[in-house]
């Protein structure tokens, strides 16, 4: 909590999200000693949880609250979509290796987090049958924002996503829209593993 504060995360809601959120369940059994050091770890399927500061600092920056219907691409280990649980109404998440799902599946259910609802498809096509959404999350890199994100955010929602190609340093991007208009601010240099469009 030290090192995320040093980071610049200052949203006591944020941290106490992740204090709430034991991330060794989220990474497999021969990771638990690493569970909390500040860099990302490997899950199945050659994915990546992030880093814990990437984590709250991209939470931090989508401006959650508990009126917020929240899409999140990239389910992964679940452990970004636990701690935004905790902050929002409802979290839909999406992954689209079947394995990652269900055992993300299976640790919303052993935490009681009964406010997820987690898809297995192409998180680039969003989620239409639950949008609009407030706030939107993507944990892959994409070079282009799918239309369909931009579509099922609310107007005034915010968007998150790590801009740039695959293998290279990508941007950390804030998209706000304003009625019709999408603005974009860049936050930090990131490396994210890519986003897979396509079944
Ligand atoms: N948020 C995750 C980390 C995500 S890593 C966590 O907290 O652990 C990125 C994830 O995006 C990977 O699991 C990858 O399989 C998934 N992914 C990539 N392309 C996707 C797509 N088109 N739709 C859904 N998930 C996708």
């Amino acid at each position: 909590m030290m090192q995320l504060r040093r980071d610049g995360i200052t949203d006591t809601r944020v941290l106490a999200a992740i204090e709430s959120t034991p991330r060794e369940l989220f990474v497999a059994p021969n990771q638990h000693a690493n569970a909390y050091a500040n860099h990302a770890l490997p899950i199945a399927c050659n994915q990546t949880i992030s880093q814990p500061t990437i984590v709250a600092m991209m939470t931090q920056a989508l401006q959650v609250n508990d009126r917020h219907l929240v899409l999140e691409i990239g389910t992964g280990s679940g452990y970004q979509a636990a701690v935004l649980s905790r902050l929002a109404r409802r979290v839909h998440t999406i992954e689209r290796h079947k394995t990652l799902h269900e055992t993300a599946c299976h640790r919303f259910e052993q935490l009681m987090l009964r406010n997820i609802t987690a898809h297995l498809g192409d998180g680039s096509e969003g989620w239409a049958h639950a949008a609009p959404y407030d706030r939107i999350m993507v944990t892959a890199a994409t070079e282009e924002i799918p239309a369909a994100l931009l579509t099922q955010l609310r107007p005034e929602g915010r968007l998150v996503l790590p801009l740039g190609r695959d293998g290279e340093v990508q941007q950390l991007t804030v998209v706000h829209r304003e009625g019709e208009t999408f603005v974009r601010t860049p936050m930090a240099r990131v490396q994210f593993v890519p986003l897979i469009a396509g079944a």
